[in-house]
């Protein structure tokens, strides 16, 4: 069921495009092309204590490592296994007192990987973290300034005791991390949690309309006990069919951006110019930039619209970071009564305030409003991505959600449906998150079914199952939501 080795895949190696992976044999949406581990992995600084160190798993109670006092675990399973990879840090963390930030932290877990196993190839590893791309050639004075200091607090951290490490080498690793980072989330998907570093992934190139998908899987506890050992991991999937011998790739950014942001983007974190074809072609970009078919607005008009929703964003942006989220609502009902005369559905800026709209709305359980808003973004959304895309999945899910909560039933449980067919494909059906959209799927069929023959009947029983145990929701919007690109940026 796991593939752990990578039989599936071939390295490749061209003048033009360097390193790449490519499909050894036939896939179709859905498979897993390999299942990976993390060579070394650390949970986030703001986080430590509420994410298990070994799973990375959001738990209302967690046990803490008796030693060092830093390190939090789900159980003794976890920590359990945790304990190779936590040996050193915990004596390191104990003599130094203090504990470093995430960044040195998950430098240090690399190092004292190497000093137990050397630098060659780690078993299942098609690449060495020698081998791996560091750019450090490509850093800016800032970028150089903070390794610097990077390396100097890893210094001061690393005890006398461990093998030692020249400066370069040091350096390389800290560049690996910058670029190679991988976001980790939790258990729901909801929430950015920790960083690993995952080197075969490392090999999968960048295209902003990619083959595959990768997510992350914080494992199954009771799945330990039987034969298929599910640690965490991450997975490569199709997204569709890929021939024998086709190059794999993954997109690293969001692709909901225009090319010129997307391109910003890439260039900044991977230092590279994009060139692929949705990039050379400008495909979508039309849609995204799509005004109003009827009201036809001269350009002056669609730019001035433009400028003023970049500068609402910035202030809901501010809102959003102080908790004032009826303003931050006020802000988009604003926005939107601009836009709508004046862009089309589709377009990007108008999608993006609907966004915001909806999942601030729904926060604040006004479902209706925020149902409407979620349906017209669905629709915005459908056009744009990828029929397979992990993100359109997760969105068309929170709508579908948020129209359950409206008490939309039949819209709701077609979300619902249309989302876990997505999410069976990005996912998997093992996924905890597929699994939660398995169960909603079959609730929410129960209550349709309920709701065409006696609709009295259903609403009684809604607001029962309302107090009982209502349907999870959506997280503070002001928290550390999902990234938008799969490798993690040091803030
Ligand atoms: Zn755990
Ligand atoms: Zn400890
Ligand atoms: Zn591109």
């Amino acid at each position: 069921m796991i593939v752990d080795s990578m039989e599936n895949v071939e390295l490749f190696s061209s003048e033009g495009k360097g390193r790449g992976l490519k499909a050894a044999k036939e896939f179709c949406a859905g498979d897993v092309i390999f299942a990976e581990p993390a060579y070394a992995a650390v949970v986030f600084d703001s986080l430590t204590a509420h994410v298990c160190h070994t799973c990375f798993k959001r738990q209302e109670k967690l046990q803490r490592c008796g030693q060092c006092k830093f390190a939090h675990y789900c159980d003794r399973t976890c920590q359990k296994d945790a304990w190779t990879n936590h040996k050193s840090e915990c004596s390191a963390i104990k003599k130094n007192g203090k504990t470093p930030n995430e960044n040195i932290r998950l430098a240090a877990r690399i190092m004292w990987r190497i000093e137990r196993e050397g630098t060659g190839l780690s078993e299942g590893c098609l690449v060495s973290i020698d081998d791996l791309q560091n750019h450090v050639d490509n850093f800016g004075e800032e970028e150089r300034k903070e390794l610097t200091a990077d390396v100097q607090t890893f210094i001061d951290f690393w005890p006398p005791s461990s093998q030692q490490f020249g400066m370069q080498y040091i350096s390389h690793i800290f560049g690996v991390i910058n670029c190679n980072g991988f976001t980790l989330s939790d258990q729901r998907g909801l929430q950015a949690v920790g960083v690993g570093i995952f080197p075969n992934l490392c090999l999968v190139n960048h295209d902003c309309w990619p083959n595959c998908t990768v997510v992350f899987n914080n494992g199954n506890h009771e799945a330990v006990k039987s034969m298929f050992h599910t640690q965490m991991r991450i997975e490569l999937r199709s997204l569709g069919k890929i021939c024998k011998g086709e190059e794999l790739s993954v997109s690293y950014v969001d692709f909901l951006n225009l090319r010129e942001e997307r391109r910003q983007q890439l260039k900044g974190q991977y230092y590279f110019d994009c060139t692929c074809e949705h990039c050379t072609k400008g495909l979508k970009e039309d849609l995204m930039l799509a005004v109003n078919d009827e009201n036809k607005p001269s350009q002056g008009v669609v730019k001035e619209v433009i400028q003023f929703t970049k500068d609402t964003m910035e202030k809901i942006s501010k809102a959003r970071s102080e908790g004032a989220y009826h303003e931050v609502v006020k802000l988009c009902r604003e926005c939107l009564k601009k836009q709508e005369p004046v862009l089309a559905d589709s377009n990007i800026y108008m999608l993006r305030i609907m966004s915001l709209a909806s999942e601030v709305l729904s926060y604040l359980q006004n479902f209706e409003e925020a149902a409407e808003y979620a349906r017209k973004m669905v629709e915005g959304f459908l056009k744009l991505y990828h029929p397979n895309n992990a993100q359109l999945g997760m969105a068309v899910m929170r709508a579908g959600v948020t129209h359950w909560h409206a008490g939309l039933i039949e819209v709701g449980h077609s979300m619902i449906c249309k989302a876990y067919a997505i999410l069976l494909v990005t996912h998997g059906p093992t996924h905890p998150i597929t699994k939660d959209l398995e169960a909603m799927r079959i609730q929410s069929e129960m209550e349709l079914r309920m709701f065409k023959e006696n609709e009295y009947v259903y609403y009684k029983m809604r607001e029962a199952a309302l107090k009982n145990q209502p349907i999870h929701v959506m997280p503070e919007p002001s928290s550390n939501t999902t990234p938008n690109s799969i490798f993690h940026k040091k803030q």
